[in-house]
């Protein structure tokens, strides 16, 4: 398997790339254990935790509030500096816990202003690196979109992505998912007192990231517990206070999760949808072989909150001669009929050994054009981040699947 970063470095046009300084800790050993983390906890599960260390049971529900703000609404990223507590408390919460966030492998920093970085998670298995996942940050002129992972890897092989080529290593846990945010507001300078270290290509806006799509690595839906565990905290108004509108996730069509991903997280729904027949995305996406569209299309009628206002965004990877035909375009719009719908037109975003290339722009525009006449917003998405590999489908990293074999042979099962 390639080195991503390698790749982006040799065969595109140069990155501006530089590596991060240690940090609060980030630059923990390869081979770090696992930490008690406080991130990612809910309020129930903080005061549990404060319990634990001797807080008493009146004061816990004070110590939770004051403990959230830090972590939340304030970005601390360290126990020292949360001066509402007392210095004895601080000291046990720093022996006992840690509010870590993910570790930072690369950071890379694209012509576009767009910043991809390659993570580093907590190790399950003693002697082996965390596993590694990719985090993107698209800056507009006024608002910012971080696209996070949901799983290291994936299990759902569509054949234009570049993520669908590593097998899935695991799920990312809530506070795994939660704490990539609060990494790239520290990065980004996007807490209240925290300035960013480099504002290059930063959105003229009071926060930076306004909108988290679930589009990384990952089927978020083959993660559901978890994303929806996170999704809570982030939206918490008390704290990061992220609206509920503003994340989309992003399935490749997992029926059977999309009516719970509506009822219960309440986010707003991107589909992978990519071809308009089955025999095409039984190829393209080979989950149509278990859900096919005739299915797909049902749950997204019926997915709930549903209207104008929210409509489901379909993705659209443009393939040459493969997806584009007008006769397509024409196809998408009978079978988006009576969905409320966007439809974001893709242009594939090669890599390495890809199997497949771009249509051209004319033809990409062509196809737009039949959609919006049937009444469709169909922005063209403008490629952000290639010369970095961080453009939709190119994420990948070199963490590799442990057998069980070697997995009971590190724990000495
Ligand atoms: S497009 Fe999404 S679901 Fe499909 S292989 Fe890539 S990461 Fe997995």
């Amino acid at each position: 398997m390639g080195n991503v970063i390698e790749n982006a470095m040799n065969k595109h046009e140069p990155a501006m790339t530089h590596n991060i300084p240690a940090q609060n800790g980030q630059n923990m050993p390869e081979n770090a254990p696992a930490h008690t983390t406080l991130i990612g906890l809910d309020q129930g599960e903080l005061g549990e935790a404060l319990s634990h260390i001797g807080v008493k049971d009146k004061q816990v529900r004070m110590r939770v509030n004051q403990l959230w703000n830090g972590l939340y609404a304030r970005g601390l990223t360290q126990f020292d500096d949360l001066h509402t507590i007392s210095k004895d408390l601080r000291e046990k919460l720093a022996k006992a816990y840690t509010i870590e966030r993910p570790q930072i492998v690369t950071e890379q920093l694209s012509n576009d202003g767009t910043r991809k970085w390659l993570l580093r998670f907590k190790s399950d298995i003693p002697g082996k690196p965390g596993p590694e996942a990719e985090m993107v940050y698209i800056p507009e002129e006024t608002r910012g979109t971080l696209c996070i992972s949901s799983q290291v890897g994936c299990t759902l092989n569509c054949r234009f992505c570049h993520t669908g080529t590593m097998p899935l290593v695991r799920n990312l846990s809530a506070d795994e998912i939660v704490g990539q945010v609060m990494l790239a507001r520290d990065r980004l300078g996007d807490w209240p007192l925290i300035e960013a270290d480099n504002k290059e290509g930063l959105p003229d806006s009071k926060r930076m990231i306004t909108r988290l799509v679930l589009m990384g690595m990952g089927e978020p839906l083959y993660n559901f517990d978890h994303i929806k565990k996170a999704s809570a905290i982030l939206c918490d108004d008390a704290g990061i206070n992220l609206s509920h509108r503003r994340i989309t996730l992003s399935t490749a069509g997992v029926v059977p999760m999309m009516e719970r991903a509506g009822a219960e997280i309440g986010c707003m729904l991107a589909v992978s949808l990519h071809a308009t027949n089955d025999k095409l995305r039984d190829e393209l996406v080979p989950i149509n072989r278990k859900y096919p569209l005739e299915q797909l299309m049902q749950a997204c009628r019926d997915y709930p909150g549903l209207s104008n206002a929210r409509r489901i965004t379909f993705e659209y990877v443009m393939l040459d001669g493969i997806n584009d035909s007008l006769n397509d375009a024409k196809a998408l719009v009978q079978l988006l009929k009576g969905i409320p719908a966007k439809i974001n037109l893709i242009p594939f975003n090669p890599w390495p050994d890809s199997p497949y290339q771009c249509s051209d722009w004319a033809q990409i525009e062509r196809f737009a054009d039949i959609i919006n006449d049937a009444g469709y917003a169909s922005p063209i998405r403008r490629p952000r981040g290639r010369d970095i590999m961080a453009a939709c489908g190119q994420l990948k990293s070199q963490s590799e699947r442990i057998s069980n074999r070697e997995r009971k042979a590190l724990l000495g099962e």
